[in-house]
């Protein structure tokens, strides 16, 4: 804990010195992440399927300041995390903080979903979550530090009334009791493990839902701060779990998403 009249706030939020890893971070919320987690002071390994993306979020992070390792990895395929963890820990010497954010989701009617895409979206959104957990996990279990984000949705909290999405809501659902169980098995270990369950925000996973106004018009009226959510709205969660603000929260649940699952 910062002393008191030593740059308190500064020092409570600061992530000078720290590494993270963050997946799926080539796009979207990922993207918005590492950047902040750059601003905030961390230096970033950035895992995603997409090369191209990566790229691109890399040299941002560098014109922060911050050192950026793009890794292309699929986060179900162990053998490619057990890689990707290794890669950054080699070149930063640790990983500080993981941010399990990759996810994917496909809509349909329960009754006609398909058995793959059931397998695909909790392979993703669950099995990849916690696959680089125990991938990661190991060398923070050997430092004995860690502080690990995993990213659910409110749709882990209350099924989605307004699209078909029975095996993304189960997934969410997982991530918030894996993150309890982790938080339970390693606070041991000094490692912290909570999860924030954002509301609907515009990315290219909810672009084509969003952009129908019959669509936003029912989130507005399930939703009291009735607007959709920007991802620096995820910000202020994420800095707080990420630092030695949040060292005596574990197993926790932190919900952005404007109220909608407070009604
Ligand atoms: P996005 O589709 O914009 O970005 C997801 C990124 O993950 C992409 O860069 C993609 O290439 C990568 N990815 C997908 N599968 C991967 C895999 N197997 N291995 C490695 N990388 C993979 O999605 P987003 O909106 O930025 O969502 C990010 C996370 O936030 C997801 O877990 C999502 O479920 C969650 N979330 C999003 C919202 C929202 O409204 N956008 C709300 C709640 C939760």
């Amino acid at each position: 804990m910062p002393k008191e009249n030593d740059h308190f706030l500064e020092t409570l939020f600061s992530l000078k010195g720290k590494n993270a890893l963050v997946t799926g971070g080539g796009a979207g919320l990922g993207r918005i992440f590492s950047l902040a987690l750059a601003r905030a002071g961390a230096n970033l390994a950035v895992v995603d399927m997409n090369e191209e993306s990566l790229k691109s979020t890399a040299a941002e992070i560098k014109a922060l300041g911050s050192d950026a390792l793009p890794l292309v990895a699929n986060v179900t395929l162990p053998e490619q995390v057990a890689d990707m963890s290794k890669i950054a820990v080699e070149h930063f010497g640790k990983i500080d903080i993981l941010v399990n954010n990759a996810g994917i989701n496909k809509t349909a009617p329960a009754e006609v979903f398909k058995v793959e895409d059931w397998q695909l979206v909790i392979g993703v959104n669950l099995t990849g979550v916690f696959l680089c957990s125990q991938a990661v996990g190991k060398y923070m279990i050997q430092r004995k530090y860690g502080k690990i984000i995993n990213i659910s949705s409110m749709h882990g909290i209350v099924a989605s009334s307004l699209h078909d999405a029975v095996a993304y809501n189960s997934a969410k659902a997982g991530v918030i009791n894996l993150t309890k169980s982790l938080a339970v098995e390693w606070a041991k270990y000094n490692i912290n493990v909570n999860t924030i369950a954002p509301g609907m925000i515009e990315t290219a996973l909810t672009r084509q839902r969003v952009e129908d106004p019959e669509y936003r018009k029912k989130v507005f009226e399930k939703t009291p701060i009735a607007r959709l959510g920007q991802p620096d709205d995820l910000i202020g969660a994420l800095i707080y779990l990420a630092s030695p603000a949040s060292d005596w929260v574990t197993g926790a649940a932190i919900v952005v998403d404007g109220g909608y699952v407070a009604c």
